[in-house]
């Protein structure tokens, strides 16, 4: 049978690289998003080069949306084996509201969709990745997250302030610590993985300027996607190996 996994903001950069390399390891992939064309488009894509893909409608920020899209993959699947946490925004990049400083509506967003959508994901879904032999979560987050690389001198990271972005990431690393504790004696696990600056539309100029395509970064993802059973949970990792929280 083949492994079910779902890449919330599947339609487009990251969770489409993701999806699409998930896919060619024989999952079926659902591609979830907020933008019904979107996504039906996004698998369109995967269908016509002969991998298995589903469309699915998630706003990660409604939890009516993420609340009917369980009960959908639960009534087509009854299980989920991977769930990629990948939707993200980063606002704060275009942002020039009035603010000495954070924007307080670019925090708000950011923490909706970065954070509560994270949650909002994992709960409503863990009752279906409770049913898989080998359930995987995967928090895609951000070394801009890593408090130890904002407060270290020596890392490339000290000089950036972007406040919701990196609250929010630290925040996403913070539940993939609690939610490794809470799945501790089950087979499931949940890591946080940095995928690096990628060529993505997250931010103005990261197409021109990121050093990493988005299949490149997809590789991190799929490898805490299919955790090995002797693997540890509740780590971060990149392409360079485990991440300082
Ligand atoms: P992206 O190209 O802007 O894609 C973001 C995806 O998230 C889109 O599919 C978008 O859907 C979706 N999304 C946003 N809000 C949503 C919502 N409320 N419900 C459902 N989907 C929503 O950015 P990306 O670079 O691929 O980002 C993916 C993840 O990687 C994010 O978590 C980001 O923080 C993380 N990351 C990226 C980088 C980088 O350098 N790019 C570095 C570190 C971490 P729409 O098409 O509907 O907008």
């Amino acid at each position: 049978m083949s492994t079910i996994a779902l890449i919330t903001g599947g339609n487009r950069g990251l969770g489409l690289a993701t999806a699409t390399a998930l896919a060619r390891t024989g999952a079926t992939v659902i591609i979830a998003g907020r933008d019904l064309e979107a996504v039906r488009c996004a698998a369109d894509g995967l269908l016509a080069e002969g991998l298995r893909a589903e469309p699915l409608m998630l706003d990660v920020a409604s939890p009516a949306s993420v609340a009917e899209a369980a009960d959908e993959i639960g009534e087509r699947h009854g299980h989920l084996d991977i769930l990629v946490n990948n939707a993200g925004i980063l606002p704060e990049a275009s942002a020039r509201g009035d603010h000495d400083f954070v924007d307080l509506a670019a925090f708000a967003s950011t923490f909706e969709t970065n954070v509560l959508g994270v949650a909002t994901v994992t709960e409503k879904f863990l009752p279906l990745l409770r049913r898989s032999t080998a359930g995987r979560i995967v928090n895609v987050s951000s070394t801009m997250g890593s408090l130890s690389d904002q407060s270290d001198e020596s890392s490339p990271y000290y000089s950036s302030i972007v406040p919701a972005y990196q609250a929010s990431k630290a925040a996403v690393n913070s539940m993939t610590i609690g939610l490794s504790k809470q799945l501790a004696g089950t087979p499931l696990k949940v890591t946080s993985v940095c995928p690096g600056w990628v060529q993505t539309d997250l931010a103005p100029g990261n197409r021109d300027q990121a050093p990493t395509s988005a299949d490149e970064a997809a590789r991190i993802v799929v490898t805490a996607a299919t955790l090995p059973d002797h693997a540890e949970s509740g780590t971060f990792i990149s392409s360079g190996g485990a991440v300082a929280w």
